[in-house]
């Protein structure tokens, strides 16, 4: 998969292309990432690339000019030439004004060729470049950054780690927080029982490594005594127990069982 960002920052990503799991997916070349700097599409002597807002107000926008030759420069058509978007390639504006990326987008995503991520500053983009060349908005939350590298960092990484063959053990990407549901998972896949979940919308549950005890606290007997069918039992309260005290509001859109739901009224009840 392809990833090209757009930024007048370019070297904001030499950091995060340089560790842990996108390093190797780099190397391995199962992702390519190319940075294109804004300014070498600016064509006055100081480069600029962004001019006071139309209507008044603080700050600086990002000029529509430079955008659009840049985009164009990486083979991007404007939409009313491109006709449809259901090709392998999104162009996504990082914007605090757009939807709420989430894991169910990265998925979708991560089944994409290409995309090209473009990196606002200041007040913003211009609007038109919206309009005229992007497929999606995207916010990654509910809060104000100074520049879309962040947020661009973020939908790279958590993107690329669902491509296949990018996690060293593909089934990471499915037992994790807001993960799949067991239905949609091959949970029987070697014949050994699981000792997880797919979290089906829910939050992860807790994790323990050695030592068993820790300043005085001990790991969960349950997770030492080897039987796979009670460590995936307490698993599944723990998921529950965590998303009903941290985001409540994910359980109305979980895959739930009869038992989930017998536990959960059980902790409500023990709530009140
Ligand atoms: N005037 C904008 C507003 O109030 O929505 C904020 C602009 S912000 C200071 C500059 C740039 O940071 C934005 O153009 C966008 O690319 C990026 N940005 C800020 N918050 C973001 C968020 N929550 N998600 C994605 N990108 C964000």
């Amino acid at each position: 998969m392809r990833f090209d960002i757009v930024t007048i920052f370019p070297g904001f990503f030499e950091g995060v292309l340089a560790h842990g799991i996108l390093r190797r997916a780099l190397k391995e070349r199962l992702v390519t990432v190319e940075t294109h700097d804004l300014r070498e599409h600016a064509h006055d002597k100081h480069r600029t690339v962004d001019d006071r807002p139309f209507g008044g107000g603080e700050g600086m926008v990002l000029k529509p000019e430079p955008l659009a030759e840049t985009l164009e420069a990486l083979g991007i058509r404007a939409k009313a030439e491109r006709g449809t978007t259901s090709t392998g390639s999104r162009v996504i504006l990082l914007s605090a004004q757009g939807q709420l990326f989430t894991q169910a987008t990265a998925r979708e995503l991560a089944s994409l060729d290409r995309l090209v991520l473009v990196c606002g500053r200041y007040e913003g983009v211009d609007e038109r470049i919206n309009e005229l060349y992007c497929d999606l908005e995207l916010s990654i939350g509910d809060y104000v950054l100074s520049g879309g590298e962040l947020a661009a960092a973020v939908v790279l990484d958590a993107t690329m780690r669902l491509i296949p063959g990018v996690l060293g053990n593909e089934a990471s990407g499915e037992f994790e927080s807001f993960g799949v549901a067991d239905a949609e998972i091959d949970v029987d896949v070697d014949g050994v029982p699981r000792s997880q979940h797919g979290a089906g919308g829910l939050l992860d549950y807790p994790h323990y490594t050695r030592p068993g005890e820790f300043h005085g606290l001990r790991a969960p007997e349950v997770l030492l005594n080897g039987d796979h069918a009670e460590i995936r039992r307490w698993r599944r309260e723990q998921q529950l127990r965590k998303t009903l005290q941290n985001r409540p509001e994910l359980l109305e859109r979980a895959s739930l069982s009869v038992d989930d739901q017998k536990l959960l009224a059980a902790m409500r009840a023990n709530q009140k």
